[in-house]
């Protein structure tokens, strides 16, 4: 049996620097530190954040002084300026790559340009990319919904930095047909792109293949769903422990892939687990043959 682990698999760029500054951050200033929404979509971080003593909280409404942190995904213009009238003091943990994304949907937002973004409405970084447009962006999910938009002389469609590329592909397929004249900005990061990349070739070489990541974690689904496209035995798991005897039955190859907020330790629990499930399978095969 051989375990392959996808290069790259695990924490991203823009993450593990949110991370590093909710850390700096905790050790440099009293108070209270709390970041706005989850730093990470990883049910074990955060327990060793809170541990840390760095809590997370929905709203600002919620906050009483110390400092708050602003995660990787970035918040809209109004959450800024909410921010700055309630005197709060703000880290600003947004990724570097999505406040490019941010300034370009204002650029184009100046120019009164309509704007498509192609991403899940319930994000946070959906949710901020929208407020940086001005009334001037639109929000779509799928190659369906750019078809229903009606035909117009000109627009920009870009995408969530986690987004799919094959599923942006299509989009912009679809909005070619009802724009005539398209600006589009491929904004999905490099580190999204190769780990895509990476999971789709792993899924054709393994006999299965697990996703480990947080249930809530938008990227880690998607890796999920561009693997299932071609491996029917792919698993989405959050950890270890949810890796059964069943999953495993007859492989010969195993793949690992995690998205961009899984830890490298949940990575290395999965390999150990599954070296570990092998050692036994193998035990009881030698019992089995005469
Ligand atoms: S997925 Fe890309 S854009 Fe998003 S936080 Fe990570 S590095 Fe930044």
């Amino acid at each position: 049996m051989k375990i392959i682990v996808a290069p790259n698999a695990g924490l991203c760029y823009g993450v593990k620097r949110a991370l590093t500054l909710a850390k700096e951050t905790r050790r440099k200033r009293g108070g209270r530190v709390v970041s706005l929404g989850d730093i990470i979509h990883n049910p074990q971080v955060i327990t060793d954040l809170r541990e840390k003593g760095i809590d997370s909280v929905a709203d600002i409404s919620e906050v009483r002084g110390g400092t708050v942190i602003i995660r990787s995904h970035g918040v809209s213009p109004d959450m800024t300026r909410a921010l700055k009238r309630r005197k709060i003091d703000v880290v600003d943990a947004t990724c570097p790559i999505v406040t490019r994304i941010q300034d370009l949907v204002a650029r184009l937002a100046r120019a009164k340009q309509e704007i498509i973004i192609v991403g899940d409405p319930n994000h946070p970084e959906i949710r901020g990319l929208i407020g940086h447009s001005r009334g001037f962006g639109h929000i779509i999910e799928n190659e369906a919904q750019a078809a229903q938009l009606p035909v117009r002389k000109k627009r920009a469609v870009l995408a969530q930095s986690t987004q799919d590329m094959v599923l942006f592909e299509k989009v912009v397929g679809a909005l070619l047909r009802r724009t005539g004249e398209l600006c589009a900005f491929n904004t999905i990061c490099r580190s999204t792109q190769t780990r895509q990349r990476a999971t789709s070739e792993l899924a054709a070489q393994v006999d299965v293949l697990f996703i480990v990541g947080g249930a809530s974690s938008s990227n880690t689904r998607k890796l999920y769903e561009i693997s299932k496209r071609i491996l029917r035995r792919t698993y989405f798991i959050e950890n270890a422990g949810q890796i059964k005897p069943a999953m495993l039955r007859g492989a010969s190859t195993i793949g690992i892939s995690g998205g961009a907020s899984t830890p490298p330790e949940a990575i290395e629990d999965a390999v150990r687990t599954i070296e570990q499930a092998f050692e036994h399978n193998s035990t009881r095969k030698e019992i089995r043959v005469p």
